[in-house]
């Protein structure tokens, strides 16, 4: 094994190979070229600048805009035997000397730091007098004033090729779009950098849209094939956050809230807890995530819609970026629609960018709507194929029946006119399905033709086609006139009977799928040699390990390492240093702890070791 690349894999990092472009990103850097790297959440972009920082001479220096995460991301590294350090504003004098001294002393791999602070004359005069392996520019989509992150700090990068004009220089994102990528190239002054993309697919992460009848029911049903898993539920409002987070600790799930209303302490405390702990389950509005960097997030769960499908796809990749299996799911309803159309029509915004969010919000609509596999159109939207159905969406696990609702629609929307286009899609169900109220009486609207002729479907089911007709445009809903539903140019031909409407088949509830546990794995554990008294142990010796350090547990060893204990069954250290993410510093460190869990739990009877798997 000569290659000192691949020997870093294996030493430092305990992982058998490398994943998607981490090899040719890695040899590139190594050889001292600039790149551009765009990769997935989850994708593996630490190691494209980790892995060259220790193999070239001289200190790594990362930017990234996280301070947040800096501590973790550096405690993970030192877990390695990586020499890692931090220079963020929220260190203290004594802290930040003590770095400086490692830096200028060449005891260090690598260097986490803000822009801000690196473009200080203080750190430059350090970094002038240091040796340089690389600058590793994480978020670097930051740079783009088009984007949706933009930093001013970030512009001073492009200062760097002037001042250190040897040192290599990579830019890292998991933004994707065109303008995007040029500006950063543009920006950062990469040089001839080739651009090393991986494939946006997370096939782990399986996705399920349900039509909302009771949410919070359904979310219980939902949340009850994850017991003890850590989670993020997403609500639109503050207020809708704290009733979820309230509601669901009653309910016995640890729940906490987390959005900009809550003061920062409460904040930091909530976010420490859901990183530290294994089964925290975080209800937040879309300020929580950005900066989180836990990869053992079993689901993301959507009680209401995000505005667009890249919102919707940077949220549900918080889960399962340690590629074993997560799950994105997410109710709606019509009063969604409505909600997020108002907001968009209500914002101050000029009318080319209301025009645009509309059709964000559209595409996000038809997403939900999909009667197809929500993958391929997931990635069609990113400009990626796949060359099949996924096999790991609701729609691939469990087809939808399509139906012809030509003639329902054609109901709905001449109710629509007969009625005035006043209603919401309530009152107007009841009078599709002839129901005899007072306020039906009070308009006379028992004595229009449209009265009564939808009593062949039930509420649910005239719900389902309004909402699918509002998701399409084939109706529409009036914001300023509380929700009432109106006909739209796309409505005609479907009156004239010019065009056919086919609508997904709503399942009648949730309560139908079926039940999956958090611990299924791709390739599924083997029931015959699958120990949970061993997994419990595992996981119970990683967090006491973890609590006496004060370190997150899935810095000592992801899950997908612990499943590898309880199906392989280490006897030796050397089985031990076999696994998936264990190197030579782990091995040292915590081989003994948890083979003696291992021997603690012996295999029914004596069976022969299970092959290993891959
Ligand atoms: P990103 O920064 O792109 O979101 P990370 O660098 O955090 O992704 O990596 C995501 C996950 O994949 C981490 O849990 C990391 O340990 C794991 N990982 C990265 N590279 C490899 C590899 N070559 N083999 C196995 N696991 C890997
Ligand atoms: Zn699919």
């Amino acid at each position: 094994m000569t290659n000192p690349v691949r020997q870093v894999l294996h030493r430092v990092f305990g992982y058998p190979d490398f994943i998607g472009q981490q090899e040719a990103v890695i040899e590139h850097t190594v050889a001292g070229g600039d790149s551009l790297v765009l990769m997935p959440t989850g994708g593996g972009k630490s190691l494209c600048y980790q892995i060259p920082a220790i193999v070239r001479d001289g200190v790594g220096v990362v930017v990234s805009p996280l301070i947040a995460l800096m501590r973790d991301q550096v405690e993970g590294l030192r877990q390695t035997g990586v020499r890692a350090a931090c220079l963020n504003s929220t260190l203290s004098y004594r802290e930040v000397v003590e770095t400086e001294a490692a830096v200028a002393a060449g005891k260090l791999d690598l260097l986490y730091i803000a822009p801000e602070r690196l473009l200080g004359e203080r750190t430059l005069a350090l970094l002038s007098r240091t040796r340089l392996a690389l600058f590793a520019i994480d978020e670097a989509h930051c740079v783009s004033q088009w984007g949706h992150d933009f930093r001013p700090e970030y512009l001073q990068l492009s200062e760097l090729p002037e001042l250190f004009p040897d040192v290599p220089r990579i830019a890292l994102t998991a933004t994707a779009d065109e303008p995007t990528r040029r500006e950063i190239v543009d920006r950062l002054s990469l040089r001839d950098a080739p651009l090393f993309v991986s494939g946006f697919d997370r096939p782990n992460i399986r996705y399920h849209v349900v039509p909302k009848n009771n949410a919070r029911a359904q979310l219980r049903g939902f949340l009850a094939g994850h017991d003890g898993a850590a989670g993020i539920v997403y609500c639109l409002s503050r207020r809708k956050v704290d009733e979820t987070a309230e509601w669901l600790r009653g309910i016995g799930v640890n729940a906490l809230p987390y959005h900009a209303g809550l003061d920062g302490a409460t904040r930091q405390r909530h976010q420490d807890r859901f990183v530290r702990e294994n089964s925290v389950v975080i209800v937040a509005t879309i300020a929580f995530g950005m900066g989180i960097d836990k990869p053992d997030v079993r689901f993301v769960a959507h009680l209401d819609l995000p505005k667009s499908i890249e919102a919707y796809y940077q949220e549900t990749g918080r889960a399962g970026r340690d590629g074993e299996p997560a799950d994105a799911w997410m109710v709606y309803g019509l009063q969604e629609v409505v909600t997020l159309r108002g907001m968009v029509e209500k914002s101050e915004a000029g009318e080319a960018r209301k025009r645009l969010e509309v059709r964000k919000l559209d595409a996000m609509l038809g997403y939900c709507e999909l009667a197809t596999c929500r993958r391929r159109t997931l990635l069609g939207y990113f400009s990626e194929s796949l060359p099949g159905d996924c096999g790991n969406c609701d729609n691939c696990l469990t087809p939808v029946a399509v139906w012809n609702a030509t003639e329902a629609s054609q109901k709905a929307m001449s109710c629509v006119q007969r009625t005035g286009q006043r209603f919401g899609a309530a009152y107007l169900t009841d009078v599709l399905r002839g129901r005899d109220t007072e306020r039906i009486r009070r308009f006379g609207h028992d004595r229009l033709s449209t009265f009564g002729v939808g009593a062949d479907l039930d509420p649910h089911q005239w719900r389902s086609v309004f909402r699918q007709l509002v998701a399409r445009g084939l109706l529409s809903v009036e914001i300023e006139k509380y929700g009432s539903i109106r006909l739209t140019d796309a409505s005609r031909p479907v009156l004239r009977g010019e065009a056919e409407v086919h609508m997904r088949m709503d399942a009648r509830s949730a309560a139908a799928r079926p039940k999956r546990t958090a611990r299924e794995v791709p390739p599924a554990p083997d029931p015959a040699t699958w120990d949970e008294g061993l997994w419990e142990a595992l996981r119970k010796r990683r967090t006491e390990l973890a609590q006496a350090q004060s370190v997150p547990p899935y810095v000592i060893f992801h899950d997908a390492t612990l499943r590898e204990m309880v199906a392989r069954r280490p006897r030796t250290r050397e089985d031990f240093a076999a696994l998936t993410g264990v190197g030579e510093t782990k091995l040292r460190r915590y081989a003994d702890d948890f083979l003696a869990v291992i021997t603690a739990h012996p295999a029914e009877g004596d069976r022969p070791e299970p092959a290993a798997r891959r």
